[in-house]
């Protein structure tokens, strides 16, 4: 792909004999300077700068035409113009109110642009407010998203919980953070975020990312994840009285489960559910916790 030239907050870049539009480091520094912005390290503002993976997390989203996409924390709108390029409906939610109007300009730079901008907190966001007038409640709608980092884990689990339609997921979250959504039991990293997540659906990293290609760089790597929520849970116990039974046991994750649990089960009972009490929290899969979760609801 070659840099053509920049116009306003645009590289314009030639692929084959398509012209495309992405915002490069220089087209960053340029808007950044022109609106008096600096990163907020605090907002977890790293932005993408970077054209080829850009293009790589829209391919592996597997964004459409038809597609309906969730954009958390657009920034400076390195991905919502790949996204809006590809004709999907886009909402983008961006909670800091100092970069909106960079945003405006870049996304109005498409001209007829497919993309909602809605400035707010998208872990309080009244989704169905925005959501409803765009597309029937039951239509499926893809994340795709570079997370700001500090808040990537609640965000994503929140919204597993609250919004049965975000159906699939392509996310960039610190390394260690996609490790531990994606880890099974038995290893260090399976903890509480990776059985939550398996209740909803089926996590997988699917591509590492170097620090390079973001505008500041991070000091961690970074990774890609995605999510394909489960058509129905794989357990039949209601997620709250698993979660509660796993925050105890994980919150004790040194001790067996006969003492981490111990305030809601005693050794009998945990036996009864088909689990060894002398076991750890990380050896347990989602069937077993769920085992678990039933034996104690049956038990009060
Ligand atoms: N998508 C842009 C990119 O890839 O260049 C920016 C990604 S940056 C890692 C994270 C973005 O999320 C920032 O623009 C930040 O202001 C925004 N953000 C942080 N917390 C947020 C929240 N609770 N709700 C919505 N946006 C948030």
């Amino acid at each position: 792909m070659a840099a053509l030239r920049c116009a306003s907050s645009f590289w314009f870049l030639s692929r084959g004999s398509a012209l495309t539009s992405r915002l490069t480091r220089t087209a960053i520094v340029e808007l950044l300077d022109r609106h008096g912005l600096e990163p907020s390290r605090a907002l977890g503002q790293n932005f993408l700068c970077d054209p080829g993976t850009i293009d790589k997390i829209v391919r592996l989203a597997g964004v459409t035409a038809t597609s309906h996409v969730i954009e958390i924390g657009p920034g400076l709108g390195s991905l919502t113009i790949a996204l809006a390029e590809s004709d999907a409906t886009v909402v983008a939610v961006e909670l800091d109110r100092y970069l909106i109007p960079a945003l405006r300009e870049v996304v109005d730079g498409l001209g007829s642009s497919p993309v909602t901008i809605v400035e707010h907190d998208a872990m309080t966001l009244d989704w169905a407010a925005v959501l409803d007038p765009l597309a029937p409640p039951d239509t499926p709608w893809s994340v795709v998203a570079n997370l700001p980092y500090n808040v990537a884990t609640p965000l994503i689990l929140d919204l597993l919980v609250a919004q049965p339609r975000f159906q699939t997921w392509l996310v960039m979250v610190q390394k260690e953070v996609g490790d531990r959504l994606a880890a099974g039991p038995g290893s260090k990293i399976y903890g509480i975020p990776s059985v939550l997540t398996a209740f909803w659906g089926t996590a997988r990293v699917v591509a590492m990312v170097p620090p390079q290609v973001f505008l500041p760089q991070p000091n961690v790597d970074s990774a890609l994840v995605r999510i394909d929520r489960h058509e129905t849970p794989p357990i039949s116990a209601p997620f709250e009285s698993v979660e509660r039974l796993v925050r105890a046991g994980f919150g004790q994750r040194r001790k067996m489960i006969r003492r981490s649990l111990s305030a809601f089960m005693s050794s009998d009972d945990i036996e009864a559910a088909g689990v060894d009490p002398t076991a750890r929290a990380e050896q347990l899969d989602l069937v077993q916790w769920g085992q678990l979760a039933d034996q104690h609801r049956s038990a009060t």
